[in-house]
């Protein structure tokens, strides 16, 4: 069993398991899952126990996700993949006088459908538009139910193509040829610590395999052009701010509405876990630069994040101090002329740090390695 709370801050102990037991655990959606499964929700925080605009009581909790109103027509979505897959990262809506929009697609159709069964239940309005803040599977793959019901599907101009580049090819594909590279690695692995990260990204990469094929493709069929963003939404009495950042997956949009301190994320945020990084357009400067942008917002503002509980500014300042120390780790090594190859297995998770969840190594902190020295050397940063 993976127990995250029980991570010394040793690499190679933030997955503590045999690949025969592991196996032995997970069935045809993965190994992912299987991890997903261990990651438990946290608390709301205290302080948004007294802010008054987030309810106390869950407008309706599903176990693998529960709705909650956090203002004048907002709500938001918040997954506990403890309890459940349909959803796996966070959400919400926004419901105006004359119309509602709703975010994210979520990892199935039937993630999808809860959501706008929780929107049903305050508000007949027509739907807008539903916005997934990037292209990955866990906010894409339960697109279908948008085609099906007619409701418009927003994203970044590059999501559709980067959906079918990203996940098409796996549909059909030979499992064993999906995910030799991955076991090899684990069997060509110099040592324990290199051993369990290839073990992290396999479990990874199953569980990706296992959603691409269980899902049917839906795209996105009304591109957002950044150039032409910020794009204000009128919903009736509550406009909403369409906006484009760099930093998670080259394609990520947030929702912002600045009446009332509120940013719906996406992946920009990650609160209380490892960022994952490992998108060949994810850009670690860039994402810093985003993440001091949400910290120069107004000190109530309320965000919620892709993944993680709802929090206020310290759950930025929190993914700031984790990219400091990543960067912190990274640049001794990087003086001192260790190859990036090794570098990206060394970092240590301090103890402060020690229960913040890991996607997998390969996804999250050996790729903010391998960018970071790969910045260094342009003279980036
Ligand atoms: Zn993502």
């Amino acid at each position: 069993m993976i127990d995250f709370s029980k991570s010394d801050g040793d690499a190679a102990n933030t997955v503590p398991f045999s690949r025969r037991s592991f196996l032995a655990k997970t069935s045809c959606f993965g190994a992912f899952y299987a991890v997903a499964r261990l990651i438990p929700l946290p608390a709301l925080a205290a302080e948004l126990a007294s802010d008054s605009r987030v309810s106390q009581t869950p407008l309706v909790d599903k176990g693998f996700a529960a709705v909650r109103k956090i203002g004048s027509g907002l709500y938001a979505t918040i997954s506990d993949s403890s309890k459940g897959l349909q959803t796996i990262c966070n959400g919400g809506f926004l419901v105006g006088k004359d119309s509602a929009l709703l975010i994210e697609g979520f990892t199935t159709p039937a993630g999808a459908s809860f959501q706008m069964d929780a929107l049903r239940m305050v508000s007949q309005v027509p739907v807008k538009g539903a916005l997934d803040t990037h292209y990955h599977f866990d906010h894409s793959m339960g697109n279908s139910f948008y085609g099906a019901n007619g409701v418009p599907l927003w994203a970044h101009v590059a999501a559709a193509k980067r959906i079918i580049d990203s996940y098409e090819p796996l549909q059909g594909a030979e499992k064993e040829t999906v995910l030799g590279p991955f076991e090899k690695r684990i069997k060509d692995a110099k040592s324990d610590t290199e051993r369990a990260h290839a073990q992290s990204d396999l479990n990874a990469i199953t569980g990706v395999f296992g959603v691409a094929n269980a899902s049917m493709l839906a795209l996105p069929n009304h591109p957002l052009d950044p150039a032409k963003l910020p794009m204000s939404v009128d919903l009736g009495g509550l406009t909403a701010v369409v906006e484009s950042h760099p930093g998670h997956s080259g394609t990520d949009m947030v929702v912002r509405v600045p009446e009332q301190n509120v940013v719906y994320t996406g992946d920009l945020l990650f609160n209380g876990w490892y960022p994952v990084c490992f998108d060949e357009k994810a850009t670690v400067s860039g994402w810093r630069e985003t993440l001091k942008k949400f910290a120069a917002l107004d000190k109530d503002t309320l965000f919620v994040p892709g993944h993680g509980q709802i929090c206020g500014q310290e759950g930025i300042a929190t993914i700031r101090e984790v990219f400091d120390d990543i960067a912190g780790q990274a640049e001794k090594m990087y003086k001192a002329g260790v190859p990036v190859d090794e570098a990206q297995h060394r970092y240590a998770v301090p103890d402060k740090f020690k229960n913040f969840p890991i996607y997998a190594w390969g996804f999250t902190i050996g790729p903010a390695i391998t960018k970071l020295y790969a910045e260094w050397k342009a003279g980036k940063s």
